[in-house]
C-alpha cells in the first residue's frame, strides 16, 4: 500500500508517537491544565474525546462541538497538535473545521463499513493523518478494510491503533491484547505505523507501563495514552487514566531494547497459560460450592459424607477420560484425590456450621 509517513512530531530519545490527553473533554479548565502540564514534559500531541461512543445510554456521551473551542485554546497557547475521534461525517466537518489535526476512528465505529465509508467519503481530498482503531471484534479483515477505505478516497498518511479486542472470557485485560493480531498487521502492511493504546487494552492504571513496555518491545511506533488532570474524577474511563506525571515517569522508564521473536512466543503461550489456570480455578469453586449443597443434603438425609462406592466409581471413570485425553493417570488419580480431600472437607464443614 502506497502510505506517506505520519509526519508527526517523535517522543524526542525513543523515536515513538506520543498522543496523551483525557479520554473525554470535560470543561475548559479540566482540557486546558492537562494539556498545559503535557505539553511541559514534552508531549507533542494532544488528544481528547469529544463526541464519546458509549456501550450505554445514559453514560457521558461527550461534551460534543462546544469543546472544540477548548481544543484551540489549547493548540494557541500550546502548540501542541490536536486529535480527536470521528464517528460521522459531521463530526468530520466540525473537527475539521475547528482546525483538529489528526482524526482517530474509534473501536465502535471501525466494525461497522458503513460508518467507516461515509468518514472516508468526508474525507476525500484532504490531506491530514488518520489513525484507524481496531474494531472491538478481533477480526483483522474488518480492520484492513477500515484503512482500504480511507485509502481509496486519497488518505496517504494512515496509521492503525491496536486497543485491544472484546472477549466473552474475563481476563485480566479490559480488552484482550491479541498481539498476533497486530503482527499479522504488520505483515500484510509492513509500511503502516502501530500505535499501542494501553489504556484500553488494560483498563487500569496499573497495566500501563507494562503494556507500553510490550509494544515498545514489538517495535510498534508511537503509544496513545489517557491522561488527564486528576484521573479519579474524570467523567469517562477514570480507572485507566494517569496523571501527565504519572505518564512522563512511565515514558522515561521505557526501555528501547527489542524483544526477540521466541520470547514473543513465549509471553503469549504464557498469557493462555494464566488463562487457563483462571478457569480452573473458577470451576474448582464452582465445584466446590456444589460439594457444600451436597453437604446440606446428607446432612437432611441422615446419609454418610464420605460414599466410599461412589468415589470408586468417580475415579475409575475419570481416570478412563483422562487416559482418553493424554493424561497419566497417576496425574488424574492425584488430582482428584486433592479435590475429594477438599470436598469432603467442605461437606464436614458445612455439616458442623449447621448442628
Ligand atoms: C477512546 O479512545 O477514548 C475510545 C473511546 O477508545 P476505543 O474506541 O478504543 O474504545
Ligand atoms: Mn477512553
Amino acid at each position: 500500500m502506497d502510505l506517506q509517513p505520519l509526519a508527526l512530531p517523535l517522543e524526542e530519545t525513543r523515536n515513538l508517537t506520543l498522543i496523551a490527553g483525557p479520554c473525554s473533554a470535560e470543561s475548559e479548565e479540566q482540557v486546558l491544565e492537562t494539556a498545559r502540564r503535557l505539553a511541559c514534559r514534552g508531549v507533542k500531541v494532544f488528544r481528547a474525546g469529544i463526541w464519546k461512543p458509549r456501550t450505554k445510554p445514559g453514560g457521558f456521551e461527550g461534551i460534543g462541538s462546544e469543546g472544540l473551542s477548548w481544543l484551540q485554546r489549547v493548540k494557541r497557547e500550546t502548540g501542541m497538535i490536536l486529535a480527536t475521534e470521528v464517528a460521522t461525517e459531521e463530526h468530520v466537518r466540525q473537527a475539521i473545521g475547528a482546525g483538529v489535526d489528526l482524526l482517530w476512528i474509534g473501536a465502535r465505529t471501525t466494525v461497522n463499513p458503513f460508518a467507516v465509508q461515509e468518514i472516508a467519503d468526508a474525507l476525500r481530498g484532504r490531506d491530514l493523518p488518520v489513525l484507524v482503531k481496531n474494531p472491538v471484534n478481533p477480526d483483522l479483515e474488518l480492520w484492513i478494510g477500515a484503512i482500504e477505505r480511507l485509502h481509496r478516497v486519497g488518505i496517504r498518511r494512515i496509521g492503525a491503533i491496536h486497543r485491544g479486542f472484546s472477549s466473552a472470557d474475563k481476563t485480566v485485560y479490559r480488552n484482550a491484547p491479541h498481539w498476533e493480531i497486530p503482527r499479522e498487521l504488520r505483515r500484510r502492511i509492513p509500511n503502516l505505523p502501530i500505535l499501542c493504546d494501553p489504556s484500553h487494552i488494560g483498563g487500569k492504571r496499573e497495566l500501563i507501563e507494562p503494556l507500553s513496555q510490550k509494544a515498545v518491545s514489538r517495535g510498534y511506533d508511537g503509544l496513545l495514552i489517557e491522561t488527564h488532570r486528576s484521573p479519579d474524577q474524570a467523567w469517562s474511563d477514570a480507572a485507566q487514566q494517569i496523571t501527565p506525571e504519572e505518564m512522563q515517569t512511565i515514558v522515561e522508564r521505557l526501555s528501547t531494547a527489542r524483544t526477540e521473536n521466541e520470547s514473543e512466543n513465549l509471553e503469549e503461550l504464557r498469557q493462555r497459560i494464566d488463562l487457563i489456570d483462571e478457569q480452573l480455578l473458577e470451576l474448582l469453586s464452582r465445584r466446590m460450592r456444589i460439594s457444600g449443597e451436597i453437604g446440606a443434603y446428607k446432612r437432611e438425609n441422615g446419609l454418610s459424607v464420605v460414599q466410599p462406592a461412589r468415589y470408586g466409581e468417580i475415579l475409575e471413570k475419570r481416570i478412563s477420560l483422562g487416559v482418553s485425553l493424554d493424561l497419566s493417570p497417576r496425574f488424574v488419580k492425584e488430582i482428584l484425590s486433592e479435590i475429594h480431600n477438599e470436598s469432603v472437607r467442605r461437606q464436614t464443614v458445612s455439616t458442623v456450621g449447621c448442628r
